[in-house]
């Protein structure tokens, strides 16, 4: 695999243009059903539980989601009320959950939705504009629309660098350097327009990740001296709460 810094070199050089071709041969609308903010049924034919939406987040898109809802709900947004440590990693311990993870998971509910994801018209709704529609509406609605992750923004497609993310979902066609992810939507037509906005999202994202994962290398430092979990993200190791380990 190409290094994270020569992954970093093609992401700034994609072309917008042809990302938004790829989007538009591909085709995509969003039908507003709400799949990508939910919890994950099990596999077709499958007995089991539901597995909790897993979507990557950033720390200052932590923050920035904090922000976004406190304005929405008035109310006081914890660290944890946005995002929980990814499960990757973590095990359940004699006195709890423990182990080393990296990055953070926009957290879940009791039913392992997204957190921020509200069934029937949310609060958010009523203040936006007809021509404004959540991505994830219908029955439900994103509560933090305007300040959510870029993952969200450019759901259902990812861009095929090395040490980029990938949502959930199985990648089920590709043009080009553009994976789409399973989704309904995938076929409806898209304007030049929205396709545009759609790939510069997407060649923001690439960028970011890739800084974060960059970061993230450069700042890791194993931690077993500490109990229970830690999180190592660009700006080091934190707890849970999102609070930061000292250095040792
Ligand atoms: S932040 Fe919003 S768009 Fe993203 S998964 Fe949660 S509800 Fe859906």
């Amino acid at each position: 695999m190409e290094s994270l810094e020569t992954e970093l070199e093609r992401a700034r050089e994609l072309s917008v243009a042809e990302l938004a071709d790829a989007i538009e041969s591909i085709g995509f609308e969003c039908t507003r059903c709400g799949a990508c903010c939910k919890a994950n049924d099990p596999p077709e034919g499958e007995e089991g539980t539901k597995e909790p939406h897993t979507a990557t987040v950033f720390p200052d898109e932590v923050r920035e989601l904090q922000g976004a809802a406190e304005e929405t709900f008035d109310e006081e947004y914890d660290w944890r009320d946005a995002a929980r440590p990814m499960p990757y990693g973590v095990s359940e311990g004699e006195a709890g959950p423990e182990g080393e993870t990296f990055e953070w998971a926009l957290q879940t509910d009791a039913c392992g939705d997204c957190a921020f994801y509200e069934e029937g018209e949310s609060r958010s709704d009523s203040e936006r504009s007809s021509d404004d529609e959540p991505r994830d509406g219908g029955t439900g609605a994103c509560t933090v629309h305007d300040s959510r992750p870029l993952v969200c923004q450019t759901y259902p497609f990812s861009v095929a660098l090395g040490g980029t993310n990938e949502p959930m979902g199985e990648a089920v066609d590709r043009e080009g350097l553009v994976r789409a992810h399973e989704c309904e939507g995938l076929g409806r037509d898209i304007s030049r327009e929205e396709a545009e906005e759609l790939a510069e999202a997407l060649k923001r994202r690439a960028i970011r990740e890739l800084e974060e994962a960059i970061d993230l290398r450069n700042e890791y430092e194993p931690r077993p001296d500490v109990e229970g979990v830690v999180v190592h993200d660009s700006e080091g190791a934190k707890r849970p709460d999102g609070t930061s380990l000292d250095r040792r």
